[in-house]
């Protein structure tokens, strides 16, 4: 029997908390007494600096049952981090750690077909929405875009899948060393390998309170996943300098023939032909300096290059 801990980020949560602890018990015993997860699985909520009552009710439901823990982070850091400190603080305790939204929004009958999927040898479980059915229509077509973007540019994101996932405490390891500042699961947690599934489920509507994803904070997300995987942005300006240097090229002859029919006034053609060529070497070198910073960028990111999945001796 697995030991399993579920890890919540909250912020901010206080409205939506009470029906959350219910829910997460009632399925918790059910696994329990089914023997599908050990006695020692828990539940475990961090808090994500929250100005409102969310760590007292934490607090009370872990001294009323066992069966709930917190973490409180020294102030707000995002919901990645949250996940990260969440799943840092619980994996030598327990053989897997399922991630999920605090709101209700994943649904807690997924955590079966996880389970499942885990007991079969799968390292990685991701939760994957089979519809966006309760999105507005903005969220949806936004989501949908960025998904394609973000694979466009090469990083390899699950589509409709957020932070709903089981890892195994062996794939969590192997994410511990990935040391970068920029945390952007969704992105690397596909790159760890491993054997891995997908499981689907209805995304229901938040049950209580707000979102704390305004379109602000998921435009900054979106920067912050397309930045940190991909040097294709930088790319895109060399592309456009040599385009433009090209025709500069193609300007200078045009220019060169306007000169020699006499067809121009004087000074034209030294004009517009320097603006052509320098505005087009300058695209140029700042993408190939960027080329460089580029590079010392996923340098600095001290990404492993491998991670060993069995060790026979
Ligand atoms: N969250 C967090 N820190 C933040 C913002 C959000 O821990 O700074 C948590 C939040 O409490 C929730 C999860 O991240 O459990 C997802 O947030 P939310 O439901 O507001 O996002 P949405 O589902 O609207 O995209
Ligand atoms: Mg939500």
């Amino acid at each position: 029997m697995p030991t399993l801990f579920i890890v919540l980020p909250c912020y901010n949560e206080e409205a939506v908390l009470p029906s959350t602890l219910h829910a997460l018990h009632e399925k918790m015993s059910a696994l329990m007494s089914a023997g599908r997860i050990s006695a020692e699985s828990h539940v475990v909520f961090v808090d994500d600096g929250s100005r409102d009552r969310t760590w007292e009710i934490i607090e009370q439901a872990h001294a009323e049952d066992p069966l709930f823990r917190g973490i409180a982070l020294s102030r707000n850091r995002g919901h990645q981090n949250a996940l990260l400190a969440g799943l840092m603080t619980v994996k030598d305790e327990c053989d897997a750690v399922i991630t999920m939204d605090a709101d209700l929004q994943d649904d807690v009958d997924a955590i079966d077909g996880m389970l499942e999927a885990f007991a079969q040898g799968n390292e990685i479980v991701y939760g994957v929405r089979s519809s966006r059915k309760t999105d507005t229509f903005f969220k949806r077509s936004t989501a949908r875009m960025f998904y394609r973007f973000m694979n466009m540019l090469g990083a390899e994101t699950v589509a409709d899948h957020a932070d709903f996932r089981l890892m195994s405490a062996k794939a969590i390891t192997a994410l511990e060393s990935f040391e970068e500042v920029n945390l952007f699961l969704r992105g690397i947690v596909p790159l760890l390998g491993f054997k891995s599934e997908k499981v689907y489920y209805e995304r229901k509507e938040r049950t209580a309170g707000e979102t704390k994803y305004p379109l602000k904070k998921m435009l900054s997300f979106a920067f912050e996943g397309i930045t940190s995987f991909s040097v294709k942005p930088i790319r895109m300006i060399a592309l456009t300098g040599a385009l433009i240097f090209f025709a500069s090229v193609v300007m200078l002859v045009y220019c060169l023939i306007r000169h020699f029919t006499g067809q121009t006034v004087s000074g034209w053609t030294s004009l517009a032909v320097s603006i052509w060529a320098l505005g087009g070497i300058q695209l140029l070198s700042i993408g190939i300096i960027g080329e460089y910073i580029g590079k010392v960028y996923l340098e600095s990111k001290k990404r492993p290059r491998y991670i060993i999945d069995k060790y026979l001796k």
